[in-house]
């Protein structure tokens, strides 16, 4: 029999009459031949609150400690809507990550899946059972409990679609499907039929938070369809698939608006071999991601070099950039915290061009001063002001034509 997962975000189980239509959804799914899958997040804004409960007793709490926390939200969730879906007459079990066997490794609250017990839920569906597991949790092999990073049950649900051999993970959530951009920040954004793993997975990276970046991933290795939908709405959303040549026509899928980040600049530091090695093993000894690394040579002697970094990771990367200060020889280093990044993504920019020209003319017109420019093949970045990035995205979205469905826009050159 075929399998379906379905995971319902915060919002869509935020009360009891919201679990109730998310179970009857289930059942919906049942009635029509299917074996379900069911995997829950924390309900409403309780992770949220979780999170300010514990910075009031400790400003900098123990990773652990914030995963076994934290890890109470989804593990409510699921045992309430196990009694939902009973007192409706259909057998369920809820499941926390740990009983599913979801082994991760132990990099606390932001741990990586490494493989889950497929049979443990077979075992169930194949009785009759309806599954019901805690999204964004998972144990170490410690026996530690580990979350996954905000937003990780949409990848505890595509990793248990992948490892059962799924037919379709559907994400259920507060929008309508994914749109153009987020609809909370420019309301005319056009919902998106189908997108491609790729494009979808570089505007999650920069900041569409409708879905987490790693489930894109292993939906794309493991080639799971992948359906993002409204929990309240019955009509379809938006569909994450395998690139057709078609997409190509579309220039620009989406745009996004990434705030939570802050910009490091090394002023002067000496142009010599290793000097870059340096900074980046001292970075990642400070366990600090890092992004848009930029060096410009400015003579024979001297090179400056920039790179985007999380703002939570903020404090760590100065400290360690400053401890090098020295041995790198550098003049100058500058902190930017007041930034945000524009980014445009289209798989169609690898064939069309005039892309650059109308979002820079975009941001021209529209008086906001480019800090900095990034790009790959499919995405467009720059930094501006942040107190200039709802005026940016509000300009690149016209620019674009973000308002309309892409079969309607004049898509250029
Ligand atoms: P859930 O709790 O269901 O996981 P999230 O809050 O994580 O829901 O994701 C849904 C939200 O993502 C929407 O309410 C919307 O504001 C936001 N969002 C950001 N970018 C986009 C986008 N491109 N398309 C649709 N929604 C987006
Ligand atoms: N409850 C977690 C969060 O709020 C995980 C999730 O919702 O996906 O980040
Ligand atoms: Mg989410």
């Amino acid at each position: 029999m075929a399998i379906i997962v379905q995971k319902f975000g915060g919002t869509s189980v935020a009360d009891a009459a919201k679990i109730r239509r998310a179970a009857e959804r289930v059942i919906r799914t049942v009635k029509g031949g299917f074996q379900v899958v069911v995997v829950a997040s924390a309900r409403g804004k309780q992770t949220d609150e979780l999170v300010a409960d514990a910075l009031e007793l400790n400003p900098n709490p123990p990773k652990r400690e914030m995963d076994q926390l934290l890890s109470t939200g989804e593990q409510q969730t699921v045992s309430l809507f196990a009694m939902a879906l009973d007192a409706m007459g259909y057998d369920a079990i809820s499941m926390t990550g740990g009983q599913i066997r979801m082994i991760t490794d132990s990099v606390h609250t932001n741990a990586k899946i490494k493989s889950v017990d497929a049979e443990r839920i077979h075992k169930h569906l194949d009785k009759g059972t309806i599954v019901i597991v805690a999204g964004f949790q998972g144990i170490d092999e410690h026996e530690n409990i580990t979350t996954l990073g905000r937003g990780g049950s949409d990848t505890t649900a595509v990793a248990i679609a992948a490892a059962l051999g799924a037919e379709e993970c559907e994400i259920y959530t507060d929008v309508d499907g994914i749109h153009t951009t987020d609809p909370r920040m420019f309301q005319n954004a056009a919902k998106i039929k189908e997108i491609s793993y790729d494009e979808i997975l570089e505007l999650a990276s920069l900041g569409a938070g409708v879905i987490h970046p790693r489930a894109v991933g292993f939906g794309k290795k493991y080639d799971i369809r992948m359906h993002i939908r409204s929990s309240s709405e019955d009509q379809e959303g938006t569909i994450i698939t395998h690139e057709v040549p078609e997409m190509e026509g579309v220039v620009v899928s989406g745009a996004t608006v990434q705030r939570d980040m802050a910009k490091i600049g090394l002023v002067g530091v000496d142009n010599v071999p290793g000097n870059a090695a340096t900074i980046f093993a001292r970075l990642a000894n400070a366990k600090v991601v890092v992004n848009d690394i930029v060096q410009t040579e400015v003579s024979n002697e001297k090179a400056n070099l920039s790179f985007m970094i999380g703002a939570s990771d903020l404090a760590d990367a100065q400290k360690a950039v400053e401890e090098i200060k020295d041995e790198i020889n550098c003049e100058r280093i500058f902190v930017r915290d007041d930034i945000a990044e524009i980014s445009v993504v289209g798989v169609g920019m690898r064939t069309h061009y005039g892309v650059a020209d109308k979002m820079f003319g975009a941001l021209a017109k529209a008086k906001v001063n480019i800090d900095s420019i990034t790009t790959s093949e499919i995405r467009i970045s720059c930094i501006v002001d942040k107190d200039q990035a709802q005026k940016a995205l509000e300009a690149v979205c016209v620019a674009f034509e973000l308002d309309k469905p892409a079969e309607e826009r004049g898509q250029g050159s």
